[in-house]
């Protein structure tokens, strides 16, 4: 069945079991299992005018699959969660390759040994290969920062290398910092890969949905049992009740259309908007993108390149490669990284984790805590960068306790 989209304006709340904010994978995994295996009446509230959160995939002018809020590619280790997302889509294996741009000449990321020919020659290569696995061991993943320690030239020269001309630059245009401002634990975790495996992931499970995420995402929300309000902005619809009538005091309830919502509520929204930034805003970066349309069949050599030494975005896709989608045409895609300042015209796309960043979100965490029908979940509830296998685990777990919660008769709603 197809997606049952309702106007905001006809919902009679006391009719659902449960309200999931978002229709990324956090709300719509949530969602479906709730319906499915729980027999629920869901309400999903999404602020966009269309479901799949981040996932997002549409066919663009030159009939090119695109991704709109930056390219996603699905791996993952746990066979749970692939097995979950199988059952929605036909799936295409696809393997993401990454090359950097270093001054002209492309090179395999993560830095491994068919890229240290590249940039050191396959003579000297060879010596630094020799002496990688004589420390290390090989197919093994190391830190630029183990290598410094080693106190070895020749490691020393590869960890100086790579962070020079893989990291640096990309980082700061990632996180618009200056060099000095770059985290060391950022720096630390800098992979050299000793293998000849040029994929940019290794789990054992990758590919991509055969018709895009878009078609995947209908197939998981259109269930019976499940409403979807697109274009409505939660924070527009939810009334907050605080303790005691103060609002600087913790939530007490959430009311829908004037009557307290008793049923569970996943909110995987930004929590700080919900409460109209209080303590201020979450720090975010955020993203430009800009499309190009080529009339050739291919305009890149593999899925992304990353521009470590040069130009002022970070990478360019080929949605093509993704896709495997056939066509005389193609359409790349240029990623600019942004201060987020605007949150009426821009995306919060990457959370800038700190201490001080993580306090003030858990300022707001605390607000709801008292509120034992609320249940922040995603990337943006929880403040954290989560890639979509992970997400999708934690919904299966949090569907499965909501679940469990219900069937002990916690969280009824009252009709
Ligand atoms: C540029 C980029 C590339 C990525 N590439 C990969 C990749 O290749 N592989 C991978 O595994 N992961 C990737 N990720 C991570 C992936 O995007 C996340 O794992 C995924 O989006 C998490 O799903 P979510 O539901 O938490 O968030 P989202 O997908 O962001 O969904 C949240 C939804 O909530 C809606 N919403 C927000 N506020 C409100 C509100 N107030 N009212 C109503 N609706 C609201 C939003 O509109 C959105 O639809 C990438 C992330 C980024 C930023």
């Amino acid at each position: 069945m197809g997606v049952s989209y309702i106007d905001f304006k006809e919902v009679d709340a006391t009719t659902y079991d449960a309200i999931v904010v978002g229709s990324g994978f956090a709300g719509a995994v949530t969602a479906r299992q709730l319906a499915e295996r729980h027999g629920c009446r869901v309400l999903v509230i999404e602020k966009r005018p269309h479901i799949a959160g981040n996932m997002y995939d549409e066919y663009d002018d030159a009939g090119i699959l695109v991704h709109r809020y930056g390219p996603h590619i699905f791996h993952t280790n746990e066979q749970r969660v692939f097995n979950y997302v199988r059952q929605f889509s036909g799936w295409i294996a696809y393997q993401h390759h990454v090359l950097a741009d270093w001054f002209g000449t492309y090179m395999p990321v993560p830095f491994n040994k068919n890229s240290l020919e590249i940039a050191f020659g396959e003579e000297r290569a060879a010596q630094l290969i020799a002496k990688l696995v004589d420390v290390f061991g090989d197919e093994r993943k190391v830190t630029i920062n183990e290598l410094r320690e080693q106190q070895d030239p020749d490691l020393a020269e590869i960890a100086d290398f790579v962070y020079k001309n893989v990291f640096l630059y990309y980082t700061q245009k990632q996180w618009g910092q200056t060099p000095d401002q770059v985290d060391p634990s950022v720096t630390a975790r800098v992979p050299v890969f000793i293998s000849r495996d040029d994929r940019y992931f290794q789990d054992t499970y990758q590919g991509m949905p055969a018709l895009g995420y878009t078609a995947l995402f209908e197939a998981m929300l259109g269930y019976d049992g499940i409403d979807v309000c697109l274009s409505t902005d939660a924070t527009s619809v939810f009334e907050l009740v605080f303790q005691d009538g103060d609002e600087d005091a913790r939530l007490s309830a959430i009311k829908v259309k004037d009557t307290v919502f008793t049923g569970p509520i996943i909110y995987s929204g930004p929590l700080d908007e919900l409460f109209v930034g209080r303590f201020g805003r979450l720090p975010y970066r955020s993203l430009d993108f800009v499309y190009e349309t080529y009339e050739q069949e291919h305009k890149l050599p593999c899925g992304t390149v990353n521009y470590t030494v040069s130009e002022d975005y970070t990478r360019i896709t080929e949605f093509k490669y993704l896709t495997a989608q056939s066509a005389p045409n193609t359409t790349i895609m240029k990623e600019y990284s942004r201060a987020y300042e605007d949150p009426e015209t821009q995306i919060p796309y990457y959370a800038i984790i700190n201490d001080e960043n993580r306090a003030h979100y858990e300022r707001y965490l605390d607000m709801t805590k008292s509120l034992s029908n609320f249940f922040p979940l995603g990337r943006l509830a929880e403040y954290r960068y989560y890639n979509m296998d992970r997400i999708i685990s934690l919904a299966l777990d949090l569907s499965a306790e909501i679940g469990d919660k219900l069937a002990a008769g916690e969280m009824r709603v009252e009709r």
